[in-house]
């Protein structure tokens, strides 16, 4: 009697769970593509500030520099404020993380940006730090994160429906440990995104950057320097919560040839102002 029970509300759940996925859809509106997400906006933004401190603990911590934490801001605000980004729900915030090693650039659902110490002294100008930030803006525009927190949660509730089915009421204590299931703050915080999404927030970042008018060539020259990092032996940690499709270069190449942008502007002068002066 009791197995049964357990079989059929396993059941039950794993419906529940599958309905609730697949009728999650809705079009997003800067990139057109049907996504299946279960968490509003106003959830991503108040899940991504919640994981913030300690994603950024992971990495050092703010840099105590305010003058480069501010100039990095009024850049990522510059690119959100001019493109497309701006129509969007989300409230973005950008910061700049001390781990002088770490070569990374990451975005939480809703509009928390961080860029490492280490990424950001490899960079020569305003337009690569454009690449950079754009490309996560991408990820932020292209619900990424949400996506993904959907679909673990979806396997969540299959997960939990297989160990209401195997339940043993002579052992309840083994099944209750492997029930327990992970916060959303620390699924957030080893995300890993998949490579189309990388093609798609390295496509975004070319637009966003274009519109706010830098020079769409940075997002190349960015890729080159990440590149040429991952041949000094030591891969940066970028490729990791980034990974990297491989042809890359070659498609962001192909989208700069395809819309050269009407963007010139390089701020070579700026970046050497306001970043590399405090770093070299
Ligand atoms: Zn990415």
């Amino acid at each position: 009697m009791r197995r049964g029970g357990s079989l059929i509300a396993a059941i039950i759940m794993a419906i529940i769970g599958a309905i609730t996925y697949f009728s999650s859809r809705s079009t997003n509106e800067v990139t057109g593509e049907v996504q299946h997400i279960s968490i509003a906006p106003d959830q991503e933004i108040a899940l991504g500030l919640q994981a913030f401190p300690e994603m950024s603990q992971e990495f050092g911590g703010e840099i105590s520099n305010q003058a480069v934490d501010d100039y990095v801001e009024q850049v990522g605000q510059r690119i959100v404020a001019k493109s497309d980004a701006a129509n969007g729900p989300y409230k973005y915030d950008f910061h700049v993380l001390a781990d002088p090693q770490t070569i990374n650039a990451f975005a939480l659902p809703g509009g928390q940006v961080s860029i490492t110490v280490g990424l950001l002294s490899k960079l020569h100008n305003e337009a690569e730090l454009a690449g950079v930030l754009g490309h996560e803006i991408g990820h932020v525009v292209g619900r990424h994160g949400a996506e993904q927190l959907s679909k673990q949660r979806f396997a969540q509730t299959l997960v939990g429906a297989a160990t209401i089915a195997s339940y043993n009421p002579d052992r309840p204590s083994s099944t209750v440990q492997n029930a327990a299931i992970a916060s959303a703050i620390s699924q957030l915080v080893s995300l890993r995104f998949s490579r189309n999404d990388e093609l798609e927030a390295d496509a975004l970042g070319v637009r966003l950057m274009g519109e706010a008018g830098y020079d769409v060539r940075g997002m190349h020259d960015l890729l080159v320097i990440l590149e040429q990092q991952s041949q000094g032996g030591r891969t940066p940690e970028f490729f990791s919560t980034h990974p990297d499709p491989g042809n890359r270069l070659q498609r962001v190449d192909q989208l700069i040839a395809e819309n050269p942008g009407k963007g010139t502007d390089v701020g070579a002068d700026r970046f050497q102002a306001n970043v590399l002066r405090y770093m070299r």
